[in-house]
């Protein structure tokens, strides 16, 4: 069995800057990742702007240089690799972490789809993007519903429901209208959420102003089938032809995953996972969190400029620890 000073879960761009500061403090790592470099992104619309400029989402004191106002995704995936490849960061790809245990108080064991380890430390990064917050409506496990949107080409042509008022919501509202997509937003409370991106804030207005695109406030999608969707609105039921739901209603951290490797969460909402906010400790001596998972239910709380940091105060205490 492989040994390590430290195992991250998840090769997202906290993992990556988890694994710069183990490196630059000469301690043993590897990062695990379930899917490809960066996953996150990756999976990500295909189109995206980030709402942070890119000076935001360094990591490591590495330039991200862009002649965009904002970087796109490929732009970050290009950085993120870069920074891998250049640094050569011990990652382990398309390996996913299913357990951890601490039977031996100075050893964790870490058991994934492909091996088993053993580790002084270990940093979970593992975000929040796997799983989708879901509508709980009839017709939801239809394979019209998406959680995730990719790219407009698809839905050319199409009724489609878009399902939100936050930044994934009306980026593809706005992208699969101007492929030709015939497209209803349907929001739960009265307006357009204040955080969507400012430049695109006006875009969305000037085509709901101008009927152009849909709008249903205080209203919320209750059931599917696979030709309409069923609306209440504040004026009564209403059911309208559909081709294609887009349910952009957010994503969660994997609670069950944190808890059966023993981290303590509230069930109360948010469900913020334990932790100490100076050391990013757990409630599991020598298991640490990184990253927007440190914000349970409450996703806008992190995002990689004011998480990042995280890397170094970890590092930091592990460093003060006997290790
Ligand atoms: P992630 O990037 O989500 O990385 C977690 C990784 O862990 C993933 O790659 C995942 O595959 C892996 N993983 C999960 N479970 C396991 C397991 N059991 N075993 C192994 N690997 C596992 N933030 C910004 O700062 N600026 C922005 O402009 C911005 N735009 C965003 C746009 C969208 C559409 C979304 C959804 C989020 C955006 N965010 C933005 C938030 C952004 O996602 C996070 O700030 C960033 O991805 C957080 O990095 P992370 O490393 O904490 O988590």
């Amino acid at each position: 069995t492989a040994s390590y000073d430290i195992i991250i879960v998840g090769g997202g761009p906290i993992g990556l800057a988890c694994a710069l500061e183990a490196k630059q403090a000469n301690l043993n790592y590897l990062i695990l990742e379930k899917g490809c470099l960066v996953n996150s992104l990756y999976n990500y619309p295909q189109n995206m702007t980030f709402f942070s400029s890119s000076e935001r989402l360094e990591i490591g004191d590495i330039p991200f240089v862009t002649t965009n106002p904002k970087p796109r995704r490929t732009e970050a995936l290009e950085y993120y690799r870069r920074i891998q490849q250049k640094f050569e960061l011990d990652t382990h790809l398309f390996e996913e972490v299913l357990d951890i245990t601490k039977k031996d108080p100075a050893y964790f064991n870490v058991k994934t789809n492909k091996r088993n380890y053993t580790t002084k430390k270990v940093i979970i990064a593992t975000g929040f993007y796997d799983i989708p917050m879901l509508l709980n409506i009839p017709g939801e496990e239809l394979g019209k519903v998406r959680h995730y949107y990719n790219d407009p080409h698809y839905y050319s042509g199409q009724k489609v429901i878009v399902v939100g008022a936050s930044n994934s919501s009306i980026d593809a509202a706005l992208e699969t209208f101007r492929k030709g997509a015939q497209v209803t937003l349907v929001i739960r409370s009265n307006e357009i959420s204040p955080r969507v991106k400012y430049w695109v804030k006006p875009d969305i207005e000037n085509r709901i102003a101008a009927g152009e695109i849909d709008v249903l406030y205080n209203s919320e999608l209750t059931a599917v089938t696979e030709t309409s969707v069923t609306i209440q609105t504040p004026t009564g039921i209403l059911e309208i032809e559909n081709d294609f739901v887009l349910a952009l209603t957010g994503y969660r951290p994997n609670f069950d995953f944190l808890r059966k490797i023993g981290v303590d969460i509230p069930e109360q909402a948010p469900c913020i996972p334990c932790h100490n906010e100076q050391t990013m400790e757990t409630n599991i001596k020598g298991l640490y969190l990184a990253g927007v998972v440190c914000g349970g239910l409450n996703t806008h709380l992190w995002f990689i400029e004011n998480s990042r940091i995280h890397a170094r105060q970890i590092i930091e205490h592990i460093q003060t620890m006997p290790i």
